[in-house]
Parts: structure tokens; sequence; C-alpha cells
């Protein structure tokens, strides 16, 4: 048998985490490739490089360039699930300073001018838009809650709060953000303890005073 607090608590999961869970995973992903690039690391580290081009795969493959456009070259390498390092790179800065800005508060974030809105004709001379790296990152955050993308005290990254209380990223530093919560609630507990004792101390010698009388 289930305790009510099982259920209770299968309950605020349910409510907290596993909706947003599924609703953000494009945005995790997004998030995980802004984290990891490193522009000064170069393209010339072959590991660096592996990294790049699967979390860019991940977070790409499968997102959809906007209806009427004409995919760029780089789009195209993008969703095919294939991209060339430096279109990875290049989809990865982008979302990095976009979701830094966000995590840091942003309500107006503007593209570089590199991912201006361009258009182009297509094959019968219609007036098409090119979808570019830009739209791509457009698609997966439009929709979202900027109060989900915050920036880790611990290691100051971007992390996608999968959960409305989520202080840190997962992992390492959500343990090492609630020792250091959990030792100041202690201190503050020892403080309140050493306060209550001493006007403990003080209540009873003014009562025996009382008494006394
Ligand atoms: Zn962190």
């Amino acid at each position: 048998m289930q305790s009510s607090y099982m259920v209770k608590h299968q309950a605020y999961n349910l409510f907290m985490y596993i909706p947003i869970k599924k609703s953000h995973q494009d945005l995790v992903r997004l998030t995980a490739l802004a984290n990891f690039v490193r522009p000064d690391a170069g393209l010339a580290d072959p590991v660096y490089v592996r990294r790049l081009r699967a979390l860019a795969r991940q977070a790409f493959t499968g997102i959809a360039a906007p209806a009427q456009s004409i995919p760029s070259a780089e789009v195209t390498a993008l969703t095919s699930g294939d991209p060339p390092d430096w279109v990875a790179e290049r989809a990865a800065l982008v979302a990095r300073d976009i979701l830094n800005s966000f995590a840091d508060g942003a309500d107006r974030v503007e593209f570089p001018a590199a991912f201006a809105p361009m258009l182009t004709l297509d094959a019968a001379g219609l007036i098409r838009p090119v979808s570019d790296i830009a739209d791509m990152v457009t698609s997966i955050l439009a929709g979202k809650s900027a109060a989900r993308i915050r920036r880790c005290p611990v290691c100051s990254q971007v992390f996608i709060a999968l959960r409305r209380d989520q202080s840190a990223c997962a992992g390492k530093c959500t343990g090492a953000y609630n020792t250091r919560r959990w030792r100041e609630r202690q201190r503050q507990y020892e403080q309140n303890r050493r306060r209550n004792r001493v006007a403990k101390a003080a209540r009873a010698a003014r009562r025996a005073k009382e008494e006394g009388k």
C-alpha cells in the first residue's frame, strides 16, 4: 500500500517535474550545446569537435525550419543531423548569447547582425524568407518561459529549471548548493538555539526572583 505521502509526492512530481521536462527537452538540449561551446578550444581539437557536433545534432534534429522558407545550407546541415563543425559552433554561439541574456534577466534580445532576416526568390520567382540558424534557435525558444532560464549560483552556467523551485543546475551543483544552504540554515538554527537558551535562562531567573520575593 502507498502512504499518502507517496501519493502526494508523486502528484507533486507530476505537477512540478514531468510536464515541463517533456515540453522543455529541446531547450535543455540547446542549453547543453550552448554551455559546451568554447571558441578558444579551437576546431583543431578532435575531441571538442566530436562532442560539439553530437550536441548540435541532439539540439537541432527534428526541429523544423519555418514554413514557406528556403532553408540555408547551414540550416539544412543542422537539421539533417550531420552538421559540419563550424556550423555546429556557430549555432552554439548564437544559442549561448541568447540564453545568457535571458538568464541575466533581459526582456528583449536581438540576434547578431549576421543573423538578420533574409529574403530570396524561389524557382518560380516568389519571394521567400531564407531560414537561418537564428530561426532554428527561435523555434526552440518560442513559447518557453524565460523564468525557467536561470544562471547556476555554483558554476554560473545557464540551466533550465525543470522544477519551479530548482535553484542550481542538476548534478554536482544541486548537491553543492543544498549543502551550502544546509550549512547556512544550520548556522541560523544554532544561533536561534543559543538565543532561545539565553532567553529561557533569563526568564527562569526572573521567575525565581519573583517567587523568591
Ligand atoms: Zn551549476
